[in-house]
């Protein structure tokens, strides 16, 4: 359902992604690992083209996109298909927890007011959140806020949520609230891709694996083929550092 042929990426003379293939089936989990600097984030942010490939193709359901020549529209049309949970929450902090999750509701879907309450309402409840409905970003702490985020994709339906290491800004013993919410998501077959360092969420949630390093795709395969069997040297090497 997703497809990426031929990604590539470089700021300046610097080339961070190099001719990325990416598979996604529907209801895949796939977690992206590797070290700082690898190109996680910025394949992440190509999918939902906050990023602009400098070449490649993407396909996102029935949707093509040759990326060096798609128009205003087609990159609008594409950015409708994925939905991005960002680190750092990236709520308006002017606005409510449900106000948060209506604006796209509204000004997206064209929503009427009415519908985007319930529908907001059902979300935030779904992640745990029916009675901070009202509270602002600065009234919740980091995974709360997180959790508005993740109720906020939600909302827009898209065919794959993309979580830029959703648990990394947070305190520890905040990690573990947001994670279930992601897991009993995941658990609903909703597509997603995840950057993060949470190696147990890895384990135990994704489907599918995949090892970057410099640029490139290195490995990929299902948890225990990475984790137990990694076949390269580079996701050896890896893996001894972080376990
Ligand atoms: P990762 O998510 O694996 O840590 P990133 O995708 O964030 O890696 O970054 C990959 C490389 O691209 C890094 O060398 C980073 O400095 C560079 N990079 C990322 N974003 C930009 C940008 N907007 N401008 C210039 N260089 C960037």
């Amino acid at each position: 359902m997703i497809k990426l042929n031929n990604i590539s990426k470089s700021f300046g003379r610097q080339q961070v992604l190099k001719d990325i293939d990416l598979t996604v089936e529907k209801g895949d989990v796939v977690v992206i690992l590797g070290p700082s600097g690898s190109g996680k984030t910025t394949l992440l942010r190509c999918v939902n083209y906050l990023e602009k490939p400098s070449d490649g193709e993407m396909i996102i359901g029935d949707y093509h996109l040759n990326c060096k020549y798609a128009s205003k529209k087609q990159i609008h049309l594409l950015r409708q298909k994925s939905a991005m949970v960002f680190q750092q929450y990236n709520l308006f902090k002017h606005k409510t927890a449900i106000e948060n999750v209506m604006e796209g509701l509204l000004i997206v879907k064209k929503l009427s007011k009415e519908e985007a309450i319930v529908r907001s309402v059902a979300l935030l409840e779904k992640v745990g959140l029916g009675n901070k409905l009202e509270a602002y970003p600065s009234q919740l702490s980091g995974g709360q806020q997180q959790r508005v985020g993740i109720a906020r994709a939600l909302a827009m339906e898209p065919e794959v949520i993309l979580f830029d290491e959703p648990t990394s800004a947070l305190d520890p013993e905040l990690v573990g609230e947001v994670l279930s919410v992601i897991r009993k998501i995941a658990k609903e077959g909703i597509t997603m891709i995840v950057v993060t360092h949470e190696m147990s969420f890895a384990r135990d949630v994704a489907n599918h694996i995949v090892f970057m390093d410099g640029g490139v795709i290195v490995e990929e395969g299902t948890p225990v083929e990475l984790f137990n069997h990694p076949k390269e040297e580079r996701t050896k090497q890896f893996l001894k550092r972080i376990t």
